[in-house]
C-alpha cells in the first residue's frame, strides 16, 4: 500500500499519554480532566438506556437537543438557528471540524490555518485535496494576530479561514477586535470559516466569548463546531454539534451522513435534559478558573514563565529560564525523570517551531496540580 499520508504519524496526545502510563507518570499533556462528571448527567444516561433510547438516532441528531442547543446560542449571543435545518448533532468536534471542512474545499483551494493549531486541522484539509496556508503567531506577542498579515495570505484561491476560540494549546481568547478585523478581510468575498468554539464555556477573567457568529457578514459563512466533551467532563463521550446557515448545513449533513450517518441516541436524551439547566454549562468558567490559578500558584515558585490562559483547560509555559534542551525532549525527559507529562507546544506547528514551551492540562484534582507544582519547582 502506498501510503496517503506518508508524513503522518500517532497523534502526540497519544504519544505522551502512552508514555506517561509507561512511567507512571501524571499525565497533564492530553486534554482530559481525572475527575467525573456530575452525577446527575451519569443517572440520566441511565434512564434513557433503561428507556430504551437505543436504536439509531435521526440523522441530524434528536430534536430536543437540537432544539435546546438553538435556544442556548440565541439566549447567549442573540442569534437564532433552525433548530431542524441549521443545526446538527456529531460525534464529537472532530467530526463536525472534518465534515465542515470537506463540505467546503475542493482540490486546489487554500485554507488560512493560524498556527499553533489543533493537530486534526491540517490532515482534513489535505485529504479533501486542499492546501494548507500558514499565518505563525508566536509567544513574543502572546499569540496575538496580526490580520494584515492573514489578509496579504488571501488569494482568489482562498476557500476557508479556521478559527479556534478559546484557544488550544494557548489558552488565548479572540477579542472583539479580532472579528471586526476579519469581517473586514472577508466581505466581499466567498471566504467560509470554521470556527472551532469547543472550549466556549471554559473562559475566565471575565472575558466574553467572541464567536464570529455574534457578526452578521461572519456568521452567514460560519460553520461552528462545538463538543459536550470538555463542557461536561466527558470528553470520552464524543458528542458534538455544528450550527450553520441552511445552505451550509444542508452541506455540511450530506457528508456527516457518510461518516457517521448519525451519534449515541442515549446520550443525546441525556444532555437535551442536562442543558435545561444553564447553570450546568454557565459554572464551569469558574469551575476552570479556580484550576487555572490553583497550577499556577503550585508553579509559582519554579522557574517557569507564562501569561495566564484566558481560556481552555490548558497553560503554556516558557522553560527558557531551565533548559535549552527542545520542547519535545524535555516533555519526554520530564515524564521520565519526575513523573509530570506534558504535550510540547511545537506539535501545534507545521515545521515545529521550538519556542521552548510546554502546555500543561489543568483538569485535574487538586491533589494532582499540587504534587505536579512541587515537581516542577525544583527544576
Ligand atoms: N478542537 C479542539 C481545539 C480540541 O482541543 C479538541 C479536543 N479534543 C477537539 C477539537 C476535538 O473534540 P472532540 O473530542 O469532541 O472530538
Ligand atoms: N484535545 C485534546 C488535547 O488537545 C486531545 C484529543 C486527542 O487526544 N485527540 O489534548
Amino acid at each position: 500500500l502506498q501510503s496517503k499520508q506518508p508524513h503522518i504519524g500517532t497523534t502526540i496526545f497519544t504519544v505522551m499519554s502512552k508514555l506517561a502510563n509507561d512511567h507512571g507518570a501524571l499525565n497533564l499533556s492530553q486534554g482530559f480532566p481525572n475527575f467525573e462528571c456530575s452525577p446527575k448527567l451519569i443517572e440520566l444516561v441511565e434512564k434513557y438506556l433503561r428507556k430504551g433510547m437505543n436504536q439509531y438516532a435521526p440523522l441530524s441528531g434528536i430534536q430536543p437537543l437540537r432544539e435546546i442547543i438553538a435556544q442556548k446560542t440565541s439566549e447567549l449571543y442573540g442569534i437564532s438557528y433552525h433548530p431542524d435545518l441549521e443545526v446538527t448533532i456529531v460525534s464529537g468536534a472532530t467530526e463536525a471540524l472534518y465534515a465542515a471542512i470537506t463540505a467546503v474545499v475542493q482540490t486546489g483551494d487554500e485554507v488560512i490555518l493560524l498556527e499553533p493549531n489543533y493537530d486534526s486541522y491540517e490532515p482534513a484539509v489535505r485529504l479533501n485535496g486542499g492546501i494548507p496556508v500558514y499565518v505563525t503567531l508566536t509567544p513574543e506577542n502572546n499569540y496575538q494576530i496580526d490580520w494584515s498579515v492573514v489578509k496579504a495570505k488571501i488569494t482568489d484561491k482562498t476557500k476557508l479561514i479556521l478559527l479556534n476560540t478559546p484557544h488550544n494549546p494557548t489558552g488565548t481568547v479572540m477579542s472583539k477586535d479580532d472579528l471586526e478585523q476579519l469581517a473586514s478581510i472577508v466581505k466581499d468575498t466567498n471566504i467560509f470559516i470554521v470556527s472551532d468554539e469547543v472550549y466556549e464555556h471554559i473562559i475566565f477573567d471575565g472575558h466574553s466569548h467572541w464567536s464570529p457568529i455574534r457578526y452578521p457578514e461572519l456568521q452567514k459563512r460560519t460553520f461552528v463546531c462545538g463538543s459536550f466533551g470538555k463542557t461536561f467532563h466527558v470528553t470520552g463521550w464524543k458528542v458534538g454539534y455544528c450550527l450553520a446557515p441552511q445552505q451550509l448545513s444542508e452541506e455540511f449533513r450530506k457528508v456527516h451522513q457518510w461518516l457517521t450517518f448519525s451519534t449515541v441516541t442515549p446520550i443525546q436524551y441525556a444532555l437535551a435534559e442536562f442543558l435545561q439547566e444553564p447553570d450546568n454549562y454557565l459554572s464551569i468558567s469558574q469551575f476552570y478558573q479556580e484550576k487555572r490559578d490553583k497550577f499556577i500558584a503550585c508553579i509559582q515558585g519554579s522557574r517557569f514563565e507564562w501569561i495566564p490562559a484566558s481560556g481552555s483547560f490548558f497553560q503554556c509555559v516558557n522553560y527558557s529560564k531551565i533548559t535549552d534542551e527542545n520542547d519535545l525532549a524535555l516533555a519526554q525527559r520530564l515524564t521520565k525523570e519526575i513523573g509530570v507529562a506534558s504535550i510540547p507546544v511545537s506539535a501545534f506547528y507545521h515545521q515545529k517551531n521550538d519556542y521552548k514551551t510546554l502546555r500543561f492540562c489543568f483538569a485535574k484534582d487538586d491533589q494532582t496540580l499540587e504534587i505536579a507544582g512541587e515537581r516542577l519547582s525544583k527544576l
